[in-house]
Protein backbone atom coordinates (compact mmCIF):
# COMPACT_ATOMS: atom_id res chain seq x y z
CA UNK A 1 0.00 0.00 0.00
CA UNK A 2 1.70 3.50 -1.18
CA UNK A 3 1.37 6.89 1.19
CA UNK A 4 -0.87 9.29 0.81
CA UNK A 5 0.44 12.97 0.23
CA UNK A 6 -1.06 15.99 1.64
CA UNK A 7 -0.08 19.43 0.49
CA UNK A 8 -2.31 22.03 2.13
CA UNK A 9 -3.47 22.38 5.41
CA UNK A 10 -7.13 22.16 4.63
CA UNK A 11 -6.90 18.84 3.21
CA UNK A 12 -5.01 17.47 6.55
CA UNK A 13 -7.96 18.90 8.43
CA UNK A 14 -10.36 17.13 6.14
CA UNK A 15 -8.13 14.13 6.80
CA UNK A 16 -7.43 13.95 10.13
CA UNK A 17 -11.19 15.09 10.96
CA UNK A 18 -12.24 12.21 8.81
CA UNK A 19 -10.02 9.73 10.71
CA UNK A 20 -11.12 10.64 13.73
CA UNK A 21 -14.65 10.52 13.02
CA UNK A 22 -14.33 6.81 12.00
CA UNK A 23 -12.19 6.27 15.62
CA UNK A 24 -8.86 5.89 14.23
CA UNK A 25 -5.73 7.14 16.35
CA UNK A 26 -3.45 9.30 14.85
CA UNK A 27 0.18 9.19 15.25
CA UNK A 28 2.15 11.94 13.69
CA UNK A 29 6.30 12.29 13.19
CA UNK A 30 7.36 16.10 12.32
CA UNK A 31 10.63 15.33 10.31
CA UNK A 32 12.58 18.25 7.97
CA UNK A 33 12.96 15.39 5.72
CA UNK A 34 16.38 13.95 4.34
CA UNK A 35 15.04 10.58 6.39
CA UNK A 36 17.12 7.82 8.54
CA UNK A 37 17.04 5.34 10.28
CA UNK A 38 16.64 8.00 13.37
CA UNK A 39 13.59 8.90 11.99
CA UNK A 40 12.27 5.19 10.84
CA UNK A 41 12.53 4.39 14.84
CA UNK A 42 9.90 7.28 15.52
CA UNK A 43 7.83 6.05 12.49
CA UNK A 44 8.15 2.22 13.56
CA UNK A 45 7.05 3.47 17.08
CA UNK A 46 4.13 5.97 16.09
CA UNK A 47 2.94 2.77 13.89
CA UNK A 48 2.66 0.38 16.44
CA UNK A 49 0.62 2.85 18.64
CA UNK A 50 -1.72 3.72 16.41
CA UNK A 51 -3.82 3.24 13.70
CA UNK A 52 -2.70 5.77 11.19
CA UNK A 53 1.06 7.20 11.45
CA UNK A 54 1.17 10.95 9.83
CA UNK A 55 4.95 11.92 8.87
CA UNK A 56 4.91 15.57 8.02
CA UNK A 57 8.48 16.75 5.85
CA UNK A 58 9.15 20.58 6.32
CA UNK A 59 12.35 22.11 6.61
CA UNK A 60 11.39 24.87 8.68
CA UNK A 61 13.19 28.25 7.66
CA UNK A 62 11.98 30.33 11.12
CA UNK A 63 14.15 27.76 13.01
CA UNK A 64 17.35 28.65 11.14
CA UNK A 65 19.53 31.90 11.40
CA UNK A 66 21.06 33.63 8.87
CA UNK A 67 24.35 32.00 8.93
CA UNK A 68 22.69 28.18 9.14
CA UNK A 69 22.62 25.93 6.44
CA UNK A 70 18.47 26.13 5.88
CA UNK A 71 19.22 27.18 1.84
CA UNK A 72 21.04 23.69 1.42
CA UNK A 73 19.76 21.39 3.89
CA UNK A 74 19.57 17.62 2.49
CA UNK A 75 16.60 16.82 0.10
CA UNK A 76 15.58 13.56 -0.49
CA UNK A 77 12.07 13.52 -1.28
CA UNK A 78 11.43 9.55 -3.09
CA UNK A 79 13.85 8.36 -0.32
CA UNK A 80 11.47 10.13 2.46
CA UNK A 81 8.77 8.24 0.68
CA UNK A 82 10.44 4.93 0.76
CA UNK A 83 11.52 4.92 4.46
CA UNK A 84 7.82 6.16 5.55
CA UNK A 85 6.60 3.29 3.29
CA UNK A 86 8.59 0.60 5.06
CA UNK A 87 8.44 1.84 7.64
CA UNK A 88 4.46 1.84 7.98
CA UNK A 89 3.72 5.30 7.82
CA UNK A 90 0.66 6.22 6.18
CA UNK A 91 0.69 9.42 5.12
CA UNK A 92 3.11 12.50 4.37
CA UNK A 93 1.98 15.76 5.10
CA UNK A 94 4.52 17.91 2.76
CA UNK A 95 3.18 21.69 2.76
CA UNK A 96 5.22 24.39 0.64
CA UNK A 97 6.36 27.36 2.94
CA UNK A 98 3.82 29.77 1.56
CA UNK A 99 1.07 27.20 3.16
CA UNK A 100 2.91 27.07 6.08
CA UNK A 101 3.88 31.04 6.27
CA UNK A 102 1.51 32.92 3.87
CA UNK A 103 1.71 36.36 3.71
CA UNK A 104 1.11 38.98 6.84
CA UNK A 105 2.05 35.44 9.25
CA UNK A 106 3.13 37.04 11.98
CA UNK A 107 2.73 34.68 15.40
CA UNK A 108 5.62 33.72 17.28
CA UNK A 109 5.74 31.38 20.50
CA UNK A 110 8.22 31.83 22.73
CA UNK A 111 8.82 29.21 25.72
CA UNK A 112 10.38 31.19 28.80
CA UNK A 113 12.81 29.73 30.64
CA UNK A 114 13.63 26.50 29.26
CA UNK A 115 15.25 28.12 25.94
CA UNK A 116 17.97 30.42 27.79
CA UNK A 117 20.33 28.02 28.03
CA UNK A 118 21.87 25.42 25.50
CA UNK A 119 20.89 25.45 22.35
CA UNK A 120 18.46 28.43 23.16
CA UNK A 121 21.79 30.22 23.76
CA UNK A 122 23.76 29.43 20.84
CA UNK A 123 20.89 29.53 18.44
CA UNK A 124 19.06 32.85 19.29
CA UNK A 125 15.46 32.48 17.99
CA UNK A 126 15.59 28.86 17.16
CA UNK A 127 13.11 27.65 19.84
CA UNK A 128 10.61 30.14 18.53
CA UNK A 129 10.81 28.57 15.59
CA UNK A 130 10.68 25.34 16.52
CA UNK A 131 7.73 25.58 19.09
CA UNK A 132 5.67 28.25 16.31
CA UNK A 133 6.03 24.93 13.84
CA UNK A 134 5.47 22.53 15.87
CA UNK A 135 2.31 24.24 17.27
CA UNK A 136 1.19 24.84 13.37
CA UNK A 137 1.96 20.57 12.75
CA UNK A 138 0.05 19.59 15.79
CA UNK A 139 -2.62 21.87 14.77
CA UNK A 140 -3.21 21.09 10.79
CA UNK A 141 -2.26 17.23 11.95
CA UNK A 142 -4.43 16.94 14.77
CA UNK A 143 -2.66 13.85 16.29
CA UNK A 144 -3.63 11.71 19.47
CA UNK A 145 0.36 11.22 19.62
CA UNK A 146 2.85 12.79 18.57
CA UNK A 147 6.93 10.87 18.31
CA UNK A 148 10.05 12.62 19.01
CA UNK A 149 13.51 11.74 19.30
CA UNK A 150 16.21 12.24 22.44
CA UNK A 151 18.49 12.88 19.83
CA UNK A 152 17.38 16.64 20.17
CA UNK A 153 16.84 16.63 23.98
CA UNK A 154 16.59 20.01 24.82
CA UNK A 155 13.34 20.09 21.64
CA UNK A 156 11.62 17.34 23.93
CA UNK A 157 11.36 19.22 27.14
CA UNK A 158 10.37 22.72 24.98
CA UNK A 159 7.86 20.70 23.30
CA UNK A 160 6.65 19.00 26.20
CA UNK A 161 6.22 22.78 27.74
CA UNK A 162 4.39 23.85 24.11
CA UNK A 163 2.03 21.05 24.68
CA UNK A 164 1.11 21.37 28.47
CA UNK A 165 0.95 25.39 28.15
CA UNK A 166 -1.38 25.29 25.21
CA UNK A 167 -3.50 22.90 26.32
CA UNK A 168 -2.76 20.88 23.52
CA UNK A 169 -4.77 17.46 22.92
CA UNK A 170 -1.74 15.10 22.07
CA UNK A 171 0.43 13.33 24.45
CA UNK A 172 4.08 13.62 23.74
CA UNK A 173 6.44 10.48 23.24
CA UNK A 174 10.20 10.40 23.19
CA UNK A 175 12.18 7.78 21.37
CA UNK A 176 16.10 6.93 22.07
CA UNK A 177 18.39 7.62 20.01
CA UNK A 178 19.38 5.84 17.25
CA UNK A 179 23.33 5.34 16.85
CA UNK A 180 26.14 4.36 13.92
CA UNK A 181 27.61 1.09 15.27
CA UNK A 182 30.56 3.47 15.98
CA UNK A 183 28.22 5.63 18.64
CA UNK A 184 27.78 8.36 16.43
CA UNK A 185 23.72 9.72 16.19
CA UNK A 186 22.57 9.13 12.77
CA UNK A 187 21.43 12.67 11.68
CA UNK A 188 20.93 14.13 8.45
CA UNK A 189 23.16 16.66 8.78
CA UNK A 190 25.98 13.48 9.03
CA UNK A 191 26.43 13.89 5.23
CA UNK A 192 28.20 17.32 5.60
CA UNK A 193 31.00 15.02 6.88
CA UNK A 194 34.06 15.00 5.14
CA UNK A 195 35.70 11.17 5.47
CA UNK A 196 38.12 11.88 8.42
CA UNK A 197 35.60 13.75 10.43
CA UNK A 198 33.20 10.72 10.00
CA UNK A 199 35.67 8.71 11.95
CA UNK A 200 37.09 11.45 13.92
CA UNK A 201 33.20 12.38 15.10
CA UNK A 202 33.00 8.98 17.77
CA UNK A 203 35.00 11.18 20.13
CA UNK A 204 31.32 12.84 21.06
CA UNK A 205 29.98 9.72 22.40
CA UNK A 206 33.01 8.28 24.17
CA UNK A 207 32.90 12.02 25.98
CA UNK A 208 29.27 11.53 26.70
CA UNK A 209 29.78 7.90 28.01
CA UNK A 210 32.85 8.95 29.88
CA UNK A 211 30.92 11.21 32.19
CA UNK A 212 28.01 9.53 32.10
CA UNK A 213 30.25 6.43 34.35
CA UNK A 214 31.73 9.20 36.22
CA UNK A 215 28.15 10.22 37.25
CA UNK A 216 27.07 6.26 37.60
CA UNK A 217 30.50 5.66 39.91
CA UNK A 218 29.70 8.36 42.27
CA UNK A 219 30.70 11.86 41.19
CA UNK A 220 28.16 14.45 41.81
CA UNK A 221 30.23 17.45 40.94
CA UNK A 222 29.01 19.37 38.15
CA UNK A 223 31.44 20.98 36.94
CA UNK A 224 33.83 17.70 37.54
CA UNK A 225 31.37 15.71 35.29
CA UNK A 226 31.42 18.60 32.67
CA UNK A 227 35.74 18.47 32.51
CA UNK A 228 35.29 14.42 31.89
CA UNK A 229 33.61 15.50 28.29
CA UNK A 230 36.12 18.44 27.72
CA UNK A 231 39.03 16.22 28.59
CA UNK A 232 37.82 13.89 25.77
CA UNK A 233 36.55 16.34 23.90
CA UNK A 234 40.54 18.03 23.88
CA UNK A 235 41.92 15.03 21.95
CA UNK A 236 40.23 16.30 18.46
CA UNK A 237 41.19 20.29 18.81
CA UNK A 238 39.56 20.56 15.49
CA UNK A 239 36.07 19.85 17.53
CA UNK A 240 35.10 23.67 17.62
CA UNK A 241 33.04 22.92 21.04
CA UNK A 242 29.58 25.22 22.04
CA UNK A 243 28.95 23.31 25.06
CA UNK A 244 29.79 20.05 26.81
CA UNK A 245 27.88 20.18 30.19
CA UNK A 246 25.64 18.40 32.29
CA UNK A 247 22.26 19.63 33.71
CA UNK A 248 19.06 17.65 35.68
CA UNK A 249 17.53 15.92 32.87
CA UNK A 250 14.13 17.49 33.66
CA UNK A 251 15.06 21.33 34.50
CA UNK A 252 18.27 21.93 32.44
CA UNK A 253 19.03 23.43 36.15
CA UNK A 254 23.16 23.47 36.39
CA UNK A 255 23.36 22.96 40.30
CA UNK A 256 27.00 23.07 41.43
CA UNK A 257 26.64 19.17 42.85
CA UNK A 258 23.88 16.70 41.71
CA UNK A 259 21.72 15.05 44.30
CA UNK A 260 22.54 11.68 44.65
CA UNK A 261 19.62 10.36 43.13
CA UNK A 262 18.88 13.13 40.18
CA UNK A 263 18.62 12.04 36.77
CA UNK A 264 21.18 14.33 35.02
CA UNK A 265 21.48 14.86 31.23
CA UNK A 266 25.27 15.37 29.31
CA UNK A 267 25.15 17.66 26.51
CA UNK A 268 27.15 18.60 23.79
CA UNK A 269 27.09 20.68 20.78
CA UNK A 270 29.77 21.84 18.47
CA UNK A 271 31.14 22.36 15.19
CA UNK A 272 33.55 19.45 12.96
CA UNK A 273 34.81 21.00 10.08
CA UNK A 274 31.38 23.09 8.59
CA UNK A 275 29.40 20.85 10.27
CA UNK A 276 27.49 21.14 13.39
CA UNK A 277 26.48 18.31 15.67
CA UNK A 278 24.88 17.28 18.85
CA UNK A 279 24.38 14.63 21.18
CA UNK A 280 23.45 13.58 24.69
CA UNK A 281 23.07 10.98 27.00
CA UNK A 282 20.77 10.67 30.01
CA UNK A 283 22.05 8.96 33.30
P1 LIG B 1 14.77 16.39 12.10
O1 LIG B 1 14.33 15.88 10.76
O2 LIG B 1 16.27 16.38 12.27
O3 LIG B 1 14.12 17.68 12.48
O4 LIG B 1 14.26 15.32 13.16
C1 LIG B 1 12.91 14.95 13.24
C2 LIG B 1 12.70 14.12 14.47
O5 LIG B 1 13.52 12.96 14.40
C3 LIG B 1 13.07 14.85 15.76
O6 LIG B 1 12.14 14.52 16.77
C4 LIG B 1 14.44 14.30 16.05
O7 LIG B 1 14.79 14.35 17.42
C5 LIG B 1 14.28 12.87 15.58
N1 LIG B 1 15.61 12.27 15.31
C6 LIG B 1 16.59 12.77 14.53
N2 LIG B 1 17.67 11.97 14.57
C7 LIG B 1 17.37 10.96 15.42
C8 LIG B 1 18.10 9.82 15.89
N3 LIG B 1 19.34 9.56 15.52
N4 LIG B 1 17.46 8.99 16.74
C9 LIG B 1 16.18 9.25 17.15
N5 LIG B 1 15.46 10.29 16.74
C10 LIG B 1 16.05 11.14 15.89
Amino acid sequence: MSIIIIKTVKEMHALSDSLRMQGKTIGFVPTMGFLHEGHAALIQKAASENDIVIVSVFVNPLQFSATEDYGIYPKNFEGDCAIIEQSHGNILFYPTKDEMYPANFSTSISIGNITNTFEGFFRPGHFEGVATVVAKLLLSTKPHHAYFGQKDYQQTLVIQRLIQDLHIDCSMHIVPTVREDDGLAKSSRNVYLQKEEREQSTIIFKALLNAKNAFLQGERNRLILNTYMHETLSALPQFDIQYASCAEAETLHEPDIFEEKSKVVFLIAGYLGKTRLIDNMVS
